[in-house]
């Protein structure tokens, strides 16, 4: 079938039209528009414009309230001057993705990520692709799919990235609301009614950020992009936002209209999920039945999980929550890392007296749960008792985490599963990278988890995929079921019943003032590294204090039967401090030995310190 493709303005009418998606949030749209604000102001026939001014009113979204407003940053034609704003794309990667401000509605943040510069970037991507698979498959003709998550600008900027890849030739697909992960499936699946396998895939989603903020992820068959691939698409970006015009902007909408096809890929995804925990189950139709499951998606892109993934399993999801797409995220932050949503979905499986709650977050490539007792099962919980699945299933085998994972989570790894716990660095990308370079070296791995809840199986084609982490724990479920072991989630809670936790644990932030005098020429990473090099040395001249004998990333040691890691951000002037020991006392000793290493420099606000040790005290 072939798609309509917004005009040039539609960034202007698809707020609205992104919210369309949904009963209730259509019928809250509606009463908006017949509100004082809305008479009169903005003509709309189904996702089209009628008509169209270079100065349009447009949502302006604040979490409190909505108000009308005039938008230059979403004035994308009619005028030459709409490209003339000088962009920094650099400025929009954020390692191996691209983040931005997509909408105004917060004070201090101009938007970035503007229509133009999506059409721009897309068709970076565009070129980066035609340029990789010439080399190694000769001229065909390509296809991109698009899709997005719940956020507001996610219809517009879909329609401009939809233009940047059809103005350089390319076939486009368009998923609608979609996960990552199925995003990247998409570049696999053989299924010609579906035009797949594509040969990249693009998702629209800025994870768990605020309401304003969007970007782009990038996949081929291969696999998420990294850094080096995103500055080379940026790269390729500012030069084609420098060249657009109104005609070259033109001529792409023309071609968008002629070449942009859209499916319904997410059908297809959805029952990969359900076969792989029917198959895990030992074939059984519907091996969940008599479990009662639910699943709270934040109003994120995660709502299909209840409906097409559990329910025909034969699980009762009564009690899901935020299962419709909303990008003001009215409930809570959709990040399984966050307290409020943790605490949400505990709530209801309490309430619910389920077996089960599940969590994702607003693209679906992190997840966590919660067991029948209200556990959480999220951050190193998650981690050990996927460690405890995938070890059973493969004896010795090594699981690959990020830095800040506990001593425990080590212990239980290595004394209790006997497998091989390699803890690398933070980012999601690193740590799957690890866990495919182990392989290639002759060291087996299936696992690669961060505590944040991306996790990648080698069984899943190293695809960080939040739904299929939680297929997993629902494959263990059914199978225990079937066997008459235990009730709910007892055999989940029981698998990682010898995890040892600390009672205590802790996360400071010491920013860097980088117009500090103390940084004299250099940059804030450079201090960084010198505040750590003085810990090193501190820690060596200490007997209580060991340096961990393997470490990837900044400073951790053991001591007073806890830990600590200094670490530099990945990103940001910021020096993140973890600390989990036994007791408040352990820790104190534990942060003394930090803080007299940290407070000869002058630049580190090590304010957070003296506030951790009035807490303890
Ligand atoms: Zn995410």
């Amino acid at each position: 079938m072939a798609a309509s493709v917004g005009q040039l303005s539609s960034q202007l009418v698809s707020l609205p039209c992104a919210k369309l998606e949904s009963k209730n949030c259509q019928r809250s749209y509606e009463k908006l528009l017949s509100g004082p604000f809305f008479r009169g102001s903005v003509p709309l026939v189904c996702k089209q414009l009628t008509t169209f001014s270079p100065q349009l009113q447009v949502w302006k979204h604040s979490p409190k309230r909505r108000m009308m407003t005039t938008c230059s940053a979403a004035v994308t034609t009619g005028s030459e001057s709409a490209l003339a704003p000088k962009v920094d794309f650099k400025k929009l990667q954020n390692g191996s993705d691209i983040r931005g401000v997509a909408m105004e509605g917060v004070d201090g943040e101009p938007v970035t990520l503007t229509e133009p510069v999506t059409e721009a970037i897309a068709a970076g991507f565009a070129g980066w692709l035609l340029q990789k698979k010439s080399v190694s498959e000769g001229f065909v003709k390509l296809k991109i799919s698009i899709g997005h998550d719940s956020r507001l600008t996610a219809k517009s900027l879909q329609a401009a990235a939809a233009r940047g890849i059809a103005g350089t030739g390319l076939d486009v697909v368009l998923y609608g609301l979609a996960s990552t992960p199925a995003m990247f499936n998409s570049t696999i699946t053989q299924e010609h009614d579906l035009l797949c396998p594509v040969d990249g895939a693009i998702m629209l989603t800025a994870s768990h950020l605020p309401f304003n903020r969007n970007g782009l992820k990038f996949f081929t068959s291969a696999g998420g992009l990294g850094k080096t691939d995103i500055s080379d698409i940026l790269n390729r970006a500012s030069k084609i936002y420098e060249s657009m015009s109104v005609q070259t902007r033109e001529s792409s909408q023309a071609a968008a209209e002629a070449v942009v096809k859209e499916v319904d890929y997410m059908e297809r995804y959805t029952q990969d999920l359900v076969e792989a925990v029917r198959k895990g189950a030992g074939g059984i139709e519907r091996p969940l039945e008599g479990l009662h499951i639910v699943v709270d998606a934040g109003n994120g892109a995660g709502g299909f999980f209840a409906g097409k993934v559990l329910k025909p399993l034969g699980a009762v999801t009564t009690g899901s929550q935020f299962l419709e797409p909303d990008g003001m995220f009215p409930n809570h932050i959709p990040n399984p890392e966050d307290k409020r949503a943790m605490e949400a979905i505990r709530k209801a499986v309490l309430e619910q007296k389920a077996d089960l709650g599940i969590i994702f977050d607003t693209d679906v490539d992190r997840s966590a749960a919660v067991d029948s007792s209200g556990r959480e099962l999220n951050r190193n919980r998650l981690i050990a008792l996927m460690a405890a699945i995938v070890l059973e299933e493969h004896p010795g085998t090594t699981v690959v985490t990020d830095s800040v994972t506990s001593d425990g989570l080590t212990t239980f790894i290595e004394k209790k599963l006997g497998g091989k716990h390699h803890r690398f660095k933070r980012g999601y990308k690193n740590v799957i990278d690890e866990g495919i370079r182990l392989n290639q070296v002759g060291e087996e791995c299936h696992l690669a988890i961060e505590t944040s809840g991306h996790g990648a199986l080698k069984e899943n084609r190293w695809l960080d995929d939040g739904a299929y982490t939680m297929v997993k724990l629902l494959i263990k479920l059914a199978a225990a079921k079937a066997a008459g072991e235990g009730k709910g989630s007892e055999v989940l809670s029981n698998l990682i019943g010898e995890l040892k936790e600390a009672d205590f644990a802790s996360e400071l932030r010491f920013k860097i003032n980088q117009d500090h005098p103390d940084l004299g020429s250099g940059s804030f990473k450079e201090y960084g590294e010198q505040v750590m090099q003085n810990l090193e040395q501190l820690v060596e001249s200490d007997s209580a204090l060991q340096k961990a004998p393997v470490n990837y990333e900044g400073v951790r040691v053991s001591g007073f039967g806890g830990w600590f890691l200094l670490r530099l951000s990945l990103h940001d002037p910021v020096l993140p401090l973890n600390i989990e020991a036994p007791s408040k006392e352990a820790a104190a000793k534990l942060a003394q030995a930090v803080l007299s290493a940290v407070e000869g420099f002058a630049a580190l606000d090590i304010s957070p310190l003296q506030k951790f040790f009035a807490s303890v005290s």
